[in-house]
């Protein structure tokens, strides 16, 4: 082994194969970095319907650096444009690892780092497409020879950290395949208690998430943040290109559409009984504000009787009509 001490940087996702990727370089007296990316779509601490916790108590515990780094807009762009396409949904898995491998390898550079590391298991997926979309994310992120996959490095081609004798090849593992019972034990080994269950993927690999981001995306040029949010409240209704409603169902997403609506757009409110708040996104025409006014009243207290009155207002001032509620389900087959 040389004697500087060497540094790495790994993508962190806080589940059990990228802790132990870390540890195993720990063991081995490398400098860790890890790097937490966050993206608007869930799988990151700020969210509570993730798959990822915090990491502060395991990098105090364990002595290594944590750092988030939000993709923002560059993670959106390649949702809209991914180069290797979607998954099964709008997941842009293979994108995703080359964005998030070139951001990994420039603070890499900019902090003086040696290498990077991923918690990666060989065959966790079907070898071929390991090696191939593996192959396209070491190129097109710019990283071959200096991404080190610590779990299974025994099973790859020695990289340059390794030629350079940085790490000690001999105390890397050659873990393949899609069992976890050699990285539980590994894990009670080096006494890593508290870790998630392996999670499905970030929100883009929902259905119905997916649905309503193309949807979005087909029919916005631009989109904000408060636009990712609602996609994830309520009920969705796409009445024709130019105008869409968003139904809360209960208080704390009537609460959060009020959070994430814009000055001109229009809100619905039975303000008489019991009611949804629904935001109309797009243009007010005659037909859409009938359309959002008799959302309003169908899921309303009062969707029994003949007529509601609705209130609409903005930032500009309100007004009311009567609409008779939808009857039948008329509305699902605007339902996204
Ligand atoms: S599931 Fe989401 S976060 Fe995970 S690799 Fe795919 S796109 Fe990226």
């Amino acid at each position: 082994m040389a004697d500087k001490k060497a540094k790495c940087v790994a993508l962190f996702s806080g589940g059990l194969d990228s802790s132990l990727a870390i540890l195993l370089m720990l063991r081995q007296n490398i400098d860790v970095t890890a790097l937490m990316f966050l993206t608007h779509f869930g799988c990151d601490i700020v969210d509570k319907s993730s798959c990822s916790q915090d990491p502060e108590p395991m990098s105090k515990k364990f002595g290594f650096t944590v750092k988030m780094m939000h993709l923002g807009e560059k993670f959106i762009d390649i949702v809209r444009n991914p180069k290797y396409g979607h998954g099964k949904n709008m997941n842009p898995c293979v994108d995703c690892r080359i964005l998030m491998l070139s951001e990994a390898k420039q603070f890499m550079e900019m902090t003086g780092a040696d290498f990077l590391i991923t918690g990666e298991v060989l065959g966790q997926r079907p070898k071929s497409q390991f090696r191939n979309s593996m192959n396209a994310v070491e190129r097109d992120a710019d990283v071959e020879g200096i991404l080190l996959r610590p779990l299974c490095a025994k099973l790859l081609e020695p990289t340059i950290p390794e030629k350079e004798g940085l790490v000690d090849r001999e105390q890397l593992l050659d873990i393949n395949g899609r069992g976890r019972k050699r990285q539980m034990e590994l894990a009670r080994k080096f006494g890593l208690e508290d870790y998630p269950t392996p999670a499905a993927g970030c929100l883009l690999t929902d259905k119905k998430y997916s649905e309503r981001l193309r949807d979005l995306m087909g029919h916005q040029e631009q989109i904000n943040f408060d636009d990712l949010n609602l996609l994830r409240v309520g009920r969705h209704f796409r009445f024709n290109d130019d105008a869409k409603m968003i139904v809360g169902r209960n208080e704390i997403e009537n609460d959060k559409i009020e959070r994430y609506k814009e000055y001109h757009d229009l809100i619905f409110e039975a303000k008489q009984t019991g009611s949804p708040i629904v935001l109309l996104k797009g243009v007010p025409s005659d037909d859409a504000l009938e359309f959002a006014a008799r959302l309003t009243a169908r899921y309303c207290d009062l969707k029994h009787e003949p007529e509601v009155e609705i209130t609409i207002s903005n930032g500009d001032g309100e007004r009311k009509i009567k609409v008779p509620p939808f009857k039948n389900s008329e509305e699902k087959q605007f339902q996204l």
